[in-house]
């Protein structure tokens, strides 16, 4: 049986780099399924399908062809053979993405990839539903979050880094609508599964994140 540890919490909680450093420490692959949504958001975005239809986006998002691959230990995104990994980490995209993965068909549609990946490697897959849906065997499993107020700091300070100048109060109210969205949606609801262990980020240092979970693996 291969090695999986599951990550989920809400969007900006720093499920993506301690996931990949933890990847990097015990030899793991890391999977980011949030990626393969915002694939299919950008496949729905560039088709000008309204992502409030939910049987357009259903049909739409049969079309897009969504497969994994790695390049010195990145995960690539390809949507219908092209590489899209330059395109997926814009607000515009994630907004979307959390719209049109509450749709019962574009997860149904990546659910099979992703338990593909973990069954046949010893992987960390952070998303939003992988220790309560995708990968409910998974050990440890791990619910990280951290305040909406932490969060909408991090990434404000993330924009102001790359020379941006963002807006507090939309990037905090952003985080917010995408919580409430992910939380509150019918089909896999964002939610701490039962045995998760909760790790609140807020007040700790990336490199005390990557040790508890690390940690919880022995
Ligand atoms: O984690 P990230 O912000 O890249 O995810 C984008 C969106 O994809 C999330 O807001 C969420 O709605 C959706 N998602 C999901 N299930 C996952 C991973 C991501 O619904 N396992």
């Amino acid at each position: 049986m291969p090695l999986n540890i599951a990550i989920d919490g809400p969007a900006g909680a720093g499920k993506s780099t301690i996931a990949k450093m933890v990847a990097k420490k015990k030899n793991l692959i890391y999977v980011d399924t949030g990626a393969m949504y915002r694939a299919v958001a950008l496949y729905i975005l560039r088709k000008g399908v309204d992502p409030a239809d939910i049987e357009a986006v259903s049909k739409t998002s049969k079309e897009a062809d969504i497969t994994i691959g790695y390049e010195d230990g990145v995960q690539i995104v390809y949507l219908n053979g092209e590489n899209v990994n330059a395109f997926l980490r814009t607000e515009e995209v994630g907004n979307v993405a959390s719209k049109t993965s509450a749709n019962p068909a574009v997860r149904e549609h990546l659910l099979y990839l992703q338990k593909q990946l973990a069954a046949s490697n010893d992987c960390i897959m952070d998303g939003r539903d992988i220790g309560t849906v995708v990968l409910p065997n998974a050990k440890p499993k791990v619910y990280l979050t951290a305040s909406s107020e932490v969060r909408a700091k991090r990434r404000f300070d993330e924009l102001v880094a790359k020379g941006e100048e963002p807006d507090f109060d939309k990037i905090k109210a952003d985080i917010e609508q995408r919580d409430y969205q992910d939380m509150h949606r019918e089909i896999a609801p964002l939610r701490q599964a039962e045995d998760a262990t909760l790790v609140d980020s807020s007040y700790m240092t990336i490199e005390e994140v990557v040790q508890v979970i690390c940690d919880l693996c022995e």
